[in-house]
């Protein structure tokens, strides 16, 4: 396996020298066909791959293809960016928007859907592109570009004093350029009924190399106290750099949390589920959810019966501590919290 796997981490070093995790995110991979020529993946997979991404484009950073195994069609990593012909498939009940974001929009890019906390779409941008993503068809053209764009949002949170958590969400929020996060950060902390900063993020495990030194500071500099919730399916995402860059924000002294979602295929097995928990407890990340697929057009071929997942969880309650055994919860539009499936 690691012999197999040599040529593309020296391709993925050679890509982010010097810790530039701007160069590391324009190299990631765009291209299908370059995708199926690095993984040595079947002929049968080109087309397809060519035509669901003009569903939705292809996006992998060189890492986290770096972690995957060669000539695999069904390995776990490769499984979740891999454009498949299922994507064009239309099954009723899936649909745009599964999960209510519509109905929830308050402001240009401020989304509610619960008591106490708020969420910004902090940018449509990712550095990957998940093809179960609950937000592949979210209209970010119109959501806020500029900073002023986003003052009617800073508005709505400054008059609503029953906040007391933002989640930064998106897209992904750590795509944003440092400078654009500390003039977020910095308004955000001036609202005084405010005590939590959230974010919601991949980057930890798809370009590591996004938690700079620099990033760190700005996260503990301000007022509010930082929450990371990163997002991790499979024990495989979890090596290399991604250990070290979660080691570092839970060096940093702020709470982090895994979500995962359950996905056919991918970590739809106990020994899985269990690998990724132990690994990221290990670690000092705490698993946090354990979400049901939002059925969102394009994504039913990931769908695993709730009967299937909670026997799931009871295997993982056998096998590990209480505390490594994550929430398994769907989210149903209307609902006040997400809702617990066990
Ligand atoms: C999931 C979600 C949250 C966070 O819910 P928690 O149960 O606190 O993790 C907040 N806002 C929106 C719009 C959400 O979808
Ligand atoms: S990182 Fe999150 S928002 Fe971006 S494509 Fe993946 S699931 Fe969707």
């Amino acid at each position: 396996m690691a012999v197999n796997r040599a040529p593309l981490i020296a391709r993925s070093e050679v890509c982010s020298s010097g810790n530039d995790w701007r160069r590391s995110l324009a190299n990631a991979v765009r291209d299908p066909d370059e995708l199926i020529d690095l993984l040595d993946l079947p002929e049968t997979c080109r087309l397809p791959a060519r035509q669901a991404a003009g569903l939705f484009p292809l996006i992998v950073p060189r890492s986290y293809l770096a972690r995957m195994q060669p000539a695999d069609p069904q390995d776990p990593l490769l499984r979740q960016v891999l454009p498949l012909e299922r994507e064009g498939d239309h099954r009723p009940g899936f649909i745009t928007d599964a999960v209510g974001d519509g109905q929830s929009r308050r402001e240009p890019g401020l989304l509610q859907k619960y008591q106490g906390r708020a969420l910004m779409v902090a940018t449509g941008a990712c550095a990957i592109h998940c093809r179960y993503c609950f937000r592949r068809h979210y209209p970010y053209g119109d959501e806020p570009r500029r900073i002023d764009d986003w003052e009617p949002a800073f508005r709505a949170l400054a008059a609503d004093s029953s906040l007391r958590e933002i989640i930064l969400s998106g897209g992904d929020p750590f795509i944003l350029a440092d400078a654009r996060l500390e003039v977020l950060f910095h308004r955000l902390a001036g609202i005084e009924h405010l005590s939590r900063l959230r974010i919601h993020t991949r980057l930890p495990i798809v370009l590591p190399d996004r938690i700079t030194d620099e990033l760190i500071r700005l996260l503990t500099t301000y007022r509010l106290r930082p929450i990371v919730v990163v997002h991790a399916n499979h024990p495989h995402e979890i090596a290399g750099e991604c250990a070290e860059a979660l080691r570092r924000l839970v060096g940093s002294g702020m709470t982090v949390l895994n979500q995962s979602v359950l996905l056919r295929g991918i970590n739809d097995s106990a020994d899985a589920l269990a690998a990724l928990s132990e690994r990221l407890i290990d670690l000092g990340v705490v698993p946090y959810y354990l979400h049901q697929l939002d059925r969102v057009a394009g994504t039913a071929h990931f769908e695993v019966p709730v009967e299937q997942g909670r026997l799931l969880i009871e295997e993982l309650r056998r096998r590990l501590p209480g505390y490594a055994v994550p929430s398994y919860v769907r989210e149903v539009p209307g609902e006040p919290h997400k809702i617990p499936l066990v």
